[in-house]
């Protein structure tokens, strides 16, 4: 029988992460949810991961603005499991202003969270994994860590410095059976999207509905939002014998929006 393997999804009480969280299970993964939100739908979500699938689905509340948050969630995880197989680096925020009215705070923050947490976790549990000679380390990132937009100047430069990263860690594990690649999702509909909806009408002077016509889905050649079980699955598939090759990669899903 092939070893189970373990994973940690940060920022996994909500949207993609919880969709990755989610999926890593049903494959029979144990996996360590970590995000904020209420205690008590979280506590729904582990249990229900556990009953369901009959893995083991712990929850860290790290801050991922946090180093020290952070390097104790992974040596949980790895006490808790046995070993950190796979890490998610799914945790983000956003923040929607033009470049002069761009808040200083919400450029650390969306710095920290979408970018330097990822540094943090994958430093806690590369040593590890390369001992193991086994790490699946994915990043989310996004089409924005390939082109920009106006009016994100956070969120576009960490998911570049996202998608930097993931080739340097790919370089130093290719040795050792560990791969590190990002995934680029164009839209997808979850609060984080949702909650820009108004931000962006006002900065562009538009209805909410334009925004989405004509800002979002404009993007997309396909005119639909991708899914959440679209990335997990893609994050599933990189996590199997047959993406052992693909490392260092970014990787779109997100309806044609890159092609043009
Ligand atoms: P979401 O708002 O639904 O979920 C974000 C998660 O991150 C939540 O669990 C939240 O609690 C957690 N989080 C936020 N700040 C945190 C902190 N300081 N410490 C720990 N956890 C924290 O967002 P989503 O749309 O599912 O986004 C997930 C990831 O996917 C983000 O990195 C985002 O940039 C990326 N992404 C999203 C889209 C999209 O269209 N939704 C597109 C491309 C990339």
């Amino acid at each position: 029988m092939p070893k189970r393997l373990s994973a940690i999804v940060t920022g996994s009480t909500s949207g993609i992460g919880e969709a990755i969280a989610t999926a890593f299970a049903a494959e029979g993964m144990n996996v360590m949810l970590n995000g904020f939100g209420d205690r008590d739908a979280i506590e729904k979500l582990r249990a229900g991961l556990e009953e369901k699938h009959g893995v083991k689905a712990r929850y860290n509340d790290a801050d991922m603005t946090k180093p020290a948050e952070i390097a104790g969630m992974v040596e949980e995880a790895a006490e808790a499991f046995g070993a950190v197989d796979v890490l998610v680096n799914n945790a983000g925020i956003q923040h929607v202003s033009p470049i002069e009215d761009f808040p200083d705070a919400k450029w650390d923050a969306i710095i920290a969270i979408n970018l330097s947490s990822a540094f943090h976790t994958i430093k806690a549990a590369f040593a590890a994994m390369k001992e193991n000679k086994f790490g699946r380390i994915i990043n989310i990132a996004s089409a924005h860590g390939l082109v920009a937009s106006p009016f994100k100047s956070a969120y576009v430069a960490a998911k570049h410095g996202i998608v930097g990263l993931t080739k340097t860690v790919a370089l130093e594990g290719a040795q050792y059976g560990v791969t590190c690649n990002a995934i680029c999702p164009g839209y997808v509909k979850t609060p984080l999207v949702e909650a820009q909806i108004p931000d962006q009408a006002k900065a562009n002077n538009m209805t909410e509905e334009e925004v989405v016509q004509k800002i979002m889905l404009a993007a997309q050649p396909t005119k639909q939002f991708v899914t959440v079980e679209q990335v997990a699955a893609l994050a599933c598939y990189l996590t199997t014998d047959a993406a052992a090759q693909i490392t260092g990669a970014a990787l779109s899903i997100d309806g044609g929006w890159v092609a043009h």
